[in-house]
């Protein structure tokens, strides 16, 4: 497998006139080392500010080496399995048996969070226990909320808790969609901290990926004449890749391409997909890659990217990945999707959970009768979705949670935790 050089951030800058060294100093903080797009959002971010920023993880995995080559040191503190063994829809018991861990990490991030400004929880996880240690050491909290807190994706007292823990921590809410926004808000959540930066890819990545589609296809056993469509997602049931399955017994001779891992627990919907495909005999269509960094090279590659969550996505990395390769996008319209694609002008969307008009909007688009698509969907994912204007979004609203706690940067720090800020 080949891996994309990633071309350094840019390292976030002093600010002009105000004498002195003024970046920030951010303690990143996240419950997991897997790769998911939250982790891969985060290495970018934390690169920008490698000169004075650090990381702390709950466990030891890909996301701490990623971190490191890019010049971030990283503090791993492996979490008690009880608190990695609440999920989503987990009961109040396993919440309340994790409690002891949590403030077994939240007194491991407060003897961190000393030397730093300001602290960035990149997760749920890592909100509820950053929380604590914010007010211990009265350093300001961030969280960056890269889901959508909706019935569909948490459980009522999962929701519950989120939004009145970051209520009472967090001094700024930075949320990756309009649609993460209204659901925290639904929630309970004040809106008045939230801070809208969309998620940004490094258009370089895509520029410099060079592809040999033919290569690729003699490779895994594709006809050079057959459609060749591509999941880059990891492989979770709400992920969808069974609708692009089914989608196939539509679309005769096409092949389907699922890249991504079962991160998160789901080996069980692995065994699924492959069940599934050879049920219904198109086993032979299917080509599970398992997680790849290559992802530019491959969406280059393919004749179509499909994202087929079958609820509302909080924002869909690929979706603007696949728009930056050039190649033609169908997303499961709801939450994110609705605000990058055009429906029809830069890409097409489809309701969630249905095969038959998924593989309609996939026939259209090979067709090629939307003319210009992928032109007008590259012009629009780079100017509206580069990683240059993520991080001066990020940047900003960070340093308007200095401001408003009372920080400056480097000079040590006198901060009221869960002040509010309105950035927006
Ligand atoms: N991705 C990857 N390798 C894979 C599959 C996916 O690097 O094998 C990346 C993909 O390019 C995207 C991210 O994982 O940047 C997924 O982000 P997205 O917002 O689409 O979904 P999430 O995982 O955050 O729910």
């Amino acid at each position: 497998m080949s891996e994309h050089t990633d071309p350094p951030a840019p390292s976030i800058m002093s600010s002009p006139g105000r004498g002195g060294d003024d970046r920030p100093r951010i303690l990143f903080v996240d419950h997991t080392a897997a790769l998911g797009g939250a982790e891969l959002y985060l290495s970018d971010v934390a690169e920008a500010y490698r000169a004075t920023a650090a990381a702390f993880l709950f466990q030891d995995g890909p996301l701490r080496s990623r971190l490191e080559d890019r010049g971030v040191p990283v503090h791993v503190f492996e979490a008690p399995a009880a608190l990695d063994n609440v999920r989503k829809g987990s009961s109040i018991g396993r919440a309340a048996a994790a409690v002891p861990a949590l403030v077994r990490v939240s007194v491991a991030i407060a003897q961190t969070a000393r030397s730093f400004d300001l602290l960035f929880a990149n997760s749920q996880k890592a909100m509820i226990c950053a929380g604590p240690a914010a007010a211990w050491t009265q350093t300001p909290l961030v969280w960056c909320l890269h889901d959508l807190l909706t019935e569909d994706h948490f459980s009522r007292l999962n929701r519950w808790v989120a939004t009145r823990w970051a209520n009472l921590f967090a001094s700024g809410v930075l949320v990756n969609s309009e649609a993460t926004r209204s659901a925290f808000i639904e929630a309970g959540g004040d809106g008045r901290r939230t801070a809208l930066a969309y998620n940004g890819i490094n258009t370089a990545l895509f520029d410099d990926a060079v592809t040999d589609s033919a290569a690729l296809r003699r490779d895994l056993g594709i006809p050079a004449d057959a459609a060749m469509l591509g999941v880059f997602s990891r492989l979770a049931p709400w992920k969808g890749q069974h609708v692009a399955i089914e989608a196939l017994d539509h679309l005769p001779g096409a092949h389907l391409l699922l890249v991504g891992d079962a991160m998160f627990g789901e080996d069980a919907y692995e065994q699924r997909l492959q069940s599934m495909a050879a049920r219904r005999a198109v086993g032979d269509r299917v080509h599970l890659l398992g997680f790849r960094n290559d992802i530019p090279r491959l969406m280059k590659a393919v004749d179509v990217v499909l994202h087929t969550s079958t609820s509302a996505e909080p924002f869909g990395r690929v979706i603007i990945e696949g728009m930056m390769a050039g190649t033609p996008v169908v997303a499961t319209m709801g939450g994110g999707p609705d605000e990058i694609i055009e429906d029809g002008e830069t890409g097409r969307l489809v309701p969630a959970g249905d095969p038959e008009a998924l593989a309609d909007a996939i026939n259209h688009v090979l067709t090629g009768e939307d003319g210009d698509l992928v032109d007008r969907a590259r012009r629009q994912a780079e100017a509206r979705f580069s990683r240059a204007a993520m991080l001066r979004d990020v940047d900003q609203h960070l340093r308007d949670v200095l401001a408003e706690t009372g920080v400056t940067p480097t000079s040590g720090h006198c901060a009221r935790p869960g002040a509010r800020v309105s950035s927006d």
